[in-house]
């Protein structure tokens, strides 16, 4: 039923919003609109040395600017440490995590010592040392909190834009972390936890993230959590080719013509130009396109 949907935008305070993130921004509340749902925005800030102090406020200026308001409170994720420590402690219960000792060191030792060099995104794929069955920390101070995967097989999903998706998660990721060493809790055990907590029924996010859902859907499982219905929409790319990012330094979003803005993000999600006066015309135009 259309009154069940709930999405949201879950933006990081790294830095402003910039021509990219809007376009994740307006799709998601396109889709909870034509959905006749509701859209929420979450401010996830957990990775707080990455997070600059004011930007939440900024990037939720530069939404309202074009339109896009929360329909109920905005969360910070920083201040939600204790359902995730709840989640992180049912995960330690049911055998599912379990304490690392392993410093970056230590994990490069024991993939060279394995002859493997497994990499992605140049992040080693981790090898397993601490798991229980192979004797735990063995000694070595607690560090870091690891879910450990118990599914050998792929992980299918299907995406609504970009079709089934397969990642065999054990193999090409590896255990990997829910609490950081530093103590900071790790955005995929975060953004699992809240998206239940917020009733997320539709996920509309970049397509630089869509490498994480096989990942938060085994999270799901383990905690016997609903899995949401995702959708990733298309990246920006800047001159060079790159896609925009707030460490390629893109620029921020100009909102001195918000509809304009608007009106180029909507371009990149396919959308017709909108012959109206407002933003709000404008978002109504699309959302009706949207939902055709
Ligand atoms: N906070 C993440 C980001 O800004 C998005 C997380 C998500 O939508 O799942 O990249």
């Amino acid at each position: 039923m259309a009154a069940m949907y709930r999405g949201r935008f879950a933006p990081s305070p790294t830095g402003p919003l910039h021509a990219g993130s809007l376009v994740a921004a307006l799709a998601s509340w396109l889709d909870a609109r034509a959905h006749g749902g509701a859209w929420l925005v979450r401010i996830e800030d957990v990775d707080t040395p990455r997070c600059i102090p004011g930007v939440d406020e900024i990037i939720l200026q530069q939404l309202a600017t074009c339109g896009l308001v929360s329909d109920e409170p905005v969360v910070w994720q920083s201040r939600r440490g204790a359902l995730y420590q709840r989640a992180l402690d049912r995960l330690i219960d049911t055998q599912r995590a379990y304490a690392c000792g392993c410093s970056r060191k230590d994990i490069e030792a024991a993939l060279v010592a394995q002859g493997l060099r497994r990499e992605r995104h140049h992040a080693a794929v981790y090898p397993g040392t601490c798991r229980p069955e192979q004797g735990g920390l063995q000694g070595k101070p607690a560090r870091a909190w690891r879910f450990a995967i118990h599914e050998r097989g792929d992980v299918r999903w299907t995406d609504r834009r970009l079709g089934l998706q397969t990642q065999n998660v054990a193999t090409e990721v590896g255990d990997f972390v829910l609490k950081r060493a530093d103590g900071l809790w790790a955005y995929q055990l975060a953004v699992v936890v809240d998206d239940a907590a917020q009733g997320i029924t539709h996920v509309v996010r970049g397509e630089d993230l869509a490498d994480n859902t096989a990942r938060q859907i085994l999270l799901q499982r383990a905690l016997g959590l609903p899995t949401p219905a995702y959708l990733h929409t298309p990246l920006v790319r800047g001159e060079n080719g790159e896609k925009l990012s707030k460490q390629n330094g893109a620029r921020a979003l100009d909102l001195g013509d918000p509809l304009a803005t608007l009106a180029r993000a909507a371009r990149v999600l396919g959308l017709p130009a909108a012959q109206v006066g407002t933003v709000h015309e404008a978002l109504a135009h699309w959302a009706a396109h949207w939902a055709a």
